[in-house]
Formats: C-alpha cells, sequence, structure tokens
C-alpha cells in the first residue's frame, strides 16, 4: 500500500511571528522556517503504518519555493522513501493545492492521503476536506488514532464535546490531529541516508494547474496586548466587580 504525504514549509512554531508595518502579512525575512507541525504528525503516523508493515511506500510531496526541499529531506529522513518537490514562488491557496494534490494522486495512485489538519500559518484547515471532495474519496478529519484493516480505514476523531469513531473505504483522505502521535527526532544516520533518497522537482505546470488567486488579504493586525489582572479581596469584591466593571453577569 502506498501512501502520500503533503507537508507545507511554514514559519517555526516557535517564532513569535511580526506583523509586517504596513499590515499586508506577516514578516517572513530571516524568519526560520520548518515543517507544519501537523505535517511533522502526518509523516510519523505514515512512517509507523510502515513499520507495522501496512505500508511500503510513503511519497511526500511539498507546494512551494525551492527550500521546500529541506522539509521534504526532513520528512525522508524521518522514514519517508521519496519525494516531490511542486516548485514555486507564488502564493498557493488550498483549492490550488488541493488540485495539485489531486493531480498526483492520479500519478501515484496511493491508497491513503495522510495531510495535517492545517497548516498554522494561514490556518485555513481546508486542503483534505478539498482534496477529498475533488477525489470523491471519503475523509476522516481530525484523526487521534487510525486503524487500518481489510481495505479500511478506522479513524477516531476529535469532535466537539468528545470523540467519534468512523470507518471509512479506502482509497481515503485522513488528516491529523495533535493526539494522534508524537513525531520522532530523526538520527543522524537517517538525515546522512535521506540525502540519497530521491526528491522529484516539478512545477505547477506540469500538472496544468493554475495558481488563480481568490482570496485578498485586507489586513493583518497583532492581537491586543492583555493587561494586567488584578488581585481582589473577597468574593463580594470580586461579584461586585463582575457585575459592575466587567458587566459579565
Ligand atoms: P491548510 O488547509 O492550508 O490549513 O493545510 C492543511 C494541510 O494541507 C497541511 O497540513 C498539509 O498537509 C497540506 N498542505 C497545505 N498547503 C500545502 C503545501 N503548500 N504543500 C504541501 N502540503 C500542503
Amino acid at each position: 500500500m502506498k501512501v502520500l504525504v503533503p507537508v507545507k514549509r511554514v514559519i517555526d512554531y516557535n517564532v513569535k511571528a511580526r506583523v509586517k508595518p504596513d499590515g499586508s502579512g506577516v514578516d517572513l525575512a530571516n524568519v526560520k522556517m520548518s515543517m507544519n507541525p501537523f505535517g511533522e504528525i502526518a509523516v510519523e503516523e505514515a512512517v509507523r503504518l510502515k513499520e507495522k508493515g501496512v505500508v511500503n511506500e510513503i511519497v511526500v510531496v511539498s507546494i512551494g519555493p525551492s527550500q521546500a526541499q529541506e522539509t521534504i529531506r526532513t520528512a525522508l529522513a524521518m522514514g519517508a522513501d521519496r519525494g516531490i518537490l511542486i516548485q514555486t514562488e507564488e502564493t498557493v491557496e488550498p483549492l490550488s493545492v488541493a488540485k495539485l494534490l489531486k493531480a498526483v494522486v492520479n500519478e501515484e495512485n496511493p491508497e491513503i492521503a495522510i495531510l495535517g489538519k492545517q497548516a498554522i500559518d494561514d490556518d485555513a484547515n481546508q486542503t483534505g476536506q478539498m482534496l477529498a471532495a475533488l477525489l470523491d474519496w471519503p475523509q476522516g478529519t481530525f484523526a487521534s488514532k487510525l486503524d487500518i484493516a481489510d481495505g479500511k480505514a478506522e479513524v477516531m476523531r476529535e469532535v466537539d464535546g468528545g470523540l467519534q469513531t468512523i470507518s471509512v473505504e479506502l482509497p481515503a483522505v485522513i488528516t491529523t490531529d495533535l493526539r494522534l502521535n508524537e513525531p520522532r527526532y530523526a538520527s543522524l544516520p537517517n538525515i546522512m541516508k535521506a540525502k540519497r533518497k530521491p526528491i522529484d522537482i516539478k512545477t505547477p505546470d506540469d500538472y496544468g494547474v493554475s495558481l488563480d488567486v481568490r482570496l485578498e488579504q485586507t489586513n493583518v493586525a497583532e492581537p491586543p496586548k492583555r493587561e494586567a489582572g488584578i488581585i481582589v479581596e473577597s468574593v463580594a469584591e470580586l461579584v461586585e466587580k463582575l457585575k459592575n466593571q466587567a458587566g459579565v453577569i
């Protein structure tokens, strides 16, 4: 069984994002970039499925600038077998990503595509769902547990207020939630080995997909600064402040 794992290169989750002075976006100059954390979880899950003998090939795909090759190499060092970089310097919206991934699926014929539930840069949470719709495949989103057997995937999903378990026929799209697993760190020997694994470099044109832009980002702003709290002397004072100052009761 082959699995496709799309991974996005995003601003590192430890970096405090700075908004550009003109409010046109987040300043990415000289900022550390890494694999989207939900993508790491997707790669880890694919590697675990390979270790269990359920999967025999893991193909990683990233759409982005040439530096996204580093992101693919990280996935190869974690245990993926080969990579595809669809290289572009343009902004690629979730619908265009989904169309490109559909074209890759048609070429590669994987039985499962494991995506992150969202990319932590734009927090779109759209690509997996759009890919499933374009392919007419079932989807198991926000997975916190995944079992594959008898041509089916059993997915425990994190939903509002609890967990839901569904069974979907393969081929299917799965998107990963935080609790699915804890991604491994690549060992030095595996990082060295990953240098010899193949990465195909393609362009969106190779797949006949145009990157039409449909969304306009009109403004990006920092969240308001949190004001210092106060310590009250008594419950009565707390109730008085909640009533008369905060106006919440
Ligand atoms: P999003 O819908 O943008 O929040 O992204 C959800 C998931 O789609 C990510 O975790 C990735 O698995 C995949 N994805 C989104 N953008 C890209 C990209 N440029 N390259 C590869 N995978 C992507």
